[in-house]
């Protein structure tokens, strides 16, 4: 689950990083009373930037700064309502504005191919890490934490000494990094990223300057199967901007991932549906989608499921392959012929229904005239060749 970045940011400040304030701002005249509040307590510029769950937003003109509160009404008014990557912008932050030297770039993953918490860092910061990692990846680098002892100060020291950081910089990155670190793990995030992360000058009080780093921007992800550990993260989910397929699967609770093929396929467990998908390319085909209704699915969640899958209009095959164990075969049948019925467009399919209850899963489906198939091979045959019939 991605969040939003002021959700980001609070996450951040909750393991103490530094992290300058906000406020959110859904109108022009909120932006104005905020950016009011923050010009009266001394600040210079303020800083609006919209919320959405996309990266590049400064590119795409949803990061501007403004001087003045009537300024900042005209900004804020410029950017909400406007479209970022396919996303109408509904709020914005007003920050103050900070003076920035140096942009980096910090961020944490979970390496799957070293099952590490890995951390990277670059001098190259403010631009989207993906296009340093084409251009110049040798400006990347990369320390990868201990599962038990987790990040030592060590290397985060040899992450801020590798991106040039020296002297108290260079201790602020060590606890930022270990802030960054105890982030991921607080809240089981995928990625946690700070990009901005800024060297930024303040002018002290009898007129000298001071520079420290400030986390500019932040970006979580959060790994979904860890939200159950975590109900308060659950309200961070942005409803405005989740895919309307998604936001039914989950209410369903199946796991759907939207592919790009013409095959949809409904199926039981995750290997399971690996392993169609996987003969459905062996025989020709491109699965539309990969879907697990998951143990024991009621009618009505196979029903649902069914016209996620139809609901895509590139399917033009649907093949179904369930091993019924605790999930009963006609249980299943009654619910791929409710949505079969109910189909407002007639897309072939082919049903494998083995194990509990497939008798009375194959008679259903006779009765309804349904395809049948005996054997996990047969059915992805079948429903390649309905593909290759109807493009015919
Ligand atoms: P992104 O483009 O979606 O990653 O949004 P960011 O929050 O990273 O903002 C994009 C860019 O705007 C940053 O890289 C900065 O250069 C600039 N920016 C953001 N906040 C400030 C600020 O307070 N002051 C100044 N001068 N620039 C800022
Ligand atoms: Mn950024």
């Amino acid at each position: 689950m991605k969040i939003q970045e002021a959700d980001a940011k609070s996450l951040l400040r909750a393991q103490g990083l530094p992290v300058p304030g906000w406020e959110l701002a859904r109108t022009p005249s909120q932006v104005r009373e905020a950016a009011q509040r923050l010009f009266d307590a001394g600040a210079r510029q303020v800083v609006i930037k919209a919320q959405v769950l996309v990266g590049g937003r400064g590119k795409a003109g949803g990061v501007k700064l403004a001087s003045s509160p009537q300024e900042a009404f005209e900004v804020g008014g410029r950017i909400l309502g406007m479209d970022i990557k396919g996303i109408t912008v509904r709020k914005v932050i007003v920050a103050r504005a900070v003076d920035i030297v140096k942009e980096y770039y910090l961020g944490a993953i979970v390496d799957r191919a070293s099952r590490r918490i890995v951390l990277m860092a670059s001098a190259e910061g403010g631009v989207e890490i993906e296009e340093v990692a084409r251009t110049n990846p040798g400006a990347i680098h990369r320390v990868a934490a201990h599962p038990e002892l987790g990040l030592l100060p060590f290397q985060a020291r040899s992450l801020g000494l590798a991106i040039g950081l020296r002297d108290s910089l260079l201790s602020q990155f060590v606890s930022i990094a270990a802030g960054l670190y105890a982030t991921m793990k607080a809240n089981d995030a995928d990625l946690v990223e700070v990009n901005p992360l800024g060297i930024v000058e303040e002018a002290g009080p009898h007129g000298d300057a001071s520079r420290r780093l400030l986390c500019l921007d932040a970006k979580i992800t959060l790994d979904d199967s860890g939200l159950a550990r975590h109900p308060k993260l659950e309200e961070m989910r942005d409803l405005d901007e989740e895919d309307p397929t998604d936001a039914a699967a989950r209410k369903l609770g199946i796991n759907f991932i939207h592919l790009e093929g013409t095959i949809g396929c409904m199926v039981n467990g995750a290997g399971l549906a690996m392993t169609t998908m996987d003969l459905v390319k062996h025989y020709g085909g491109e699965p539309a989608n990969f879907l697990d209704v998951g143990g024991g699915a009621r009618h009505d969640v196979v029903c649902g499921a069914m016209e996620l899958i139809l609901a895509d209009p590139n399917v033009k095959a649907v093949l179904v392959n369930i091993f019924g164990g605790i999930t009963r075969g006609d249980e299943v049948a009654a619910g791929i012929v409710e949505a079969s019925r109910s189909q407002s467009r007639t897309v072939p399919m082919v049903v494998r229904i083995v194990g509990t209850n497939a008798e009375e899963a194959a008679r259903l489906l006779r009765e309804a005239s349904l395809e049948t198939a005996d054997s996990l091979d047969e059915a992805a045959e079948k429903a390649v060749a309905m593909v290759k019939g109807a493009a015919r």
